[in-house]
């Protein structure tokens, strides 16, 4: 439903042939509603919805609506004017809703969820997610509210775990392709950006290996949302005019290293925690100066987000004692002594573990 409708125990006729009015009756059970579908004589896509003929004539038309309290227009070619004449008659409220996709061919759109928080969906995000058969989701992204935005869709949790891999890539990959083959709109819901880490890439490459017609909706990323929850600017004019985004998941190559240490910007590491003795050891190495700030901030935009903030030095030291845990953002520059307490500190509780001596 466009409109924020409490429908709870309301009774509710989808005008439309199912399968193309499968995702209104979905939002409408969703809603709470009673619902009656005009389905031809198809039968109806679940059990917990009533299915009757159309109505030929506008009497009928009218004992149809008479005890409805909302009719939802999806399809009603050659009977919208009896329906509209009957509504009105009894005053009952129309709403009109998108038909769902009935090709053979279905679709899959990869959706960047941003960091974890839902109200840093996008728009077009809310939209995709509205209009899936099946959303696929992954451990990072936002789940809270995810029945609410994806009404009637199956949810399939394809979560990893650092080191627990849930469900190979290769399996996800076939999994949306064939949903897609069978007719389903897919949506493929990632945490942060697709293209951020996140194997998007290659989910693309292998819908269109297999002729599935593929979009991608871009997310906020944590490497620049998390450190800004933590009150962290990865530029700051005069401090850091570059900021590079490494991946943790492996240990840096030593030419790495040799490079990142002379970057002099900010460095933000994913997936970093436990390769993070790693890094500050090579850094060091290479010639970062011992005292240069460190942060990590796990849980970004959760309530139970943390900030831990040393030097390069102390750094692998402080997060053993202090147990941190991925999900995690390690940034490595100046831009850390600018860290404040955030625009939005009475949202969300922050536990600031300061630098040691200031
Ligand atoms: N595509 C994602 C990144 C996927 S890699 C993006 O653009 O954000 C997964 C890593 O992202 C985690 O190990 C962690 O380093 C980081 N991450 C994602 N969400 C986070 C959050 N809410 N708080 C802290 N780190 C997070």
């Amino acid at each position: 439903m466009q409109l924020d409708l409490d429908l709870t125990g309301r009774t509710v006729l989808v005008v439309g042939e199912v399968p193309s009015a499968r995702h209104a009756v979905a939002r409408a059970v969703h809603a709470g509603a009673v619902v009656t579908v005009t389905s031809g004589d198809r039968a109806p896509v679940r059990d917990d919805v009533r299915a009757v003929a159309r109505p030929r004539h506008l009497a009928r038309w009218r004992d149809l609506v008479d005890g409805m309290d909302l009719v939802v227009l999806v399809d009603a070619t050659d009977d919208e004017e009896r329906m509209i004449r009957a509504s009105a008659a009894r005053r009952t409220w129309i709403l009109r809703e998108p038909a769902a996709p009935t090709s053979p061919l279905g679709s899959v759109t990869l959706i960047g969820g941003g960091p974890g928080d839902a109200s840093l969906l996008t728009l077009a995000a809310r939209d995709a997610l509205a209009r899936a058969d099946v959303v696929y989701v992954d451990r990072l992204a936002p789940q809270d509210r995810l029945r609410d935005f994806a009404p009637g869709a199956e949810i399939v949790d394809v979560g990893k775990s650092p080191g627990h891999h849930a469900i190979p890539q290769h399996e996800i990959e076939r999994m949306l392709v064939s949903d897609a083959l069978r007719g389903r709109t897919v949506a493929r819901l990632k945490g942060g950006d697709p293209y951020v880490f996140g194997r998007g890439g290659e989910e693309v490459a292998a819908c269109r290996e297999a002729g599935v017609p593929v979009s991608v909706i871009p997310g906020v990323t944590s490497a620049i949302a998390v450190p800004g929850a933590a009150g962290i600017p990865v530029t700051y004019r005069e401090i850091s005019r570059l900021f590079t985004v490494v991946s943790g998941h492996a240990p840096l190559e030593e030419d790495q290293l040799r490079h990142l240490a002379r970057l002099d910007g900010t460095l933000v590491v994913l997936m970093g925690v436990s390769t993070l003795p790693h890094l500050t050891a090579g850094l060091a190495r290479h010639g970062m100066r011992a005292d240069m700030p460190l942060a990590i901030v796990e849980r970004g935009l959760q309530l139970s987000q943390r900030t831990t903030v040393s030097t390069l030095a102390e750094a692998t030291e402080t997060s053993l004692r202090l147990r941190v845990r991925s999900p995690a953002v390690i940034v490595v520059g100046e831009v850390v002594r600018l860290m404040h307490q955030g625009d939005d500190a009475d949202r969300i509780s922050r536990d600031v573990i300061a630098l040691a001596g200031e």
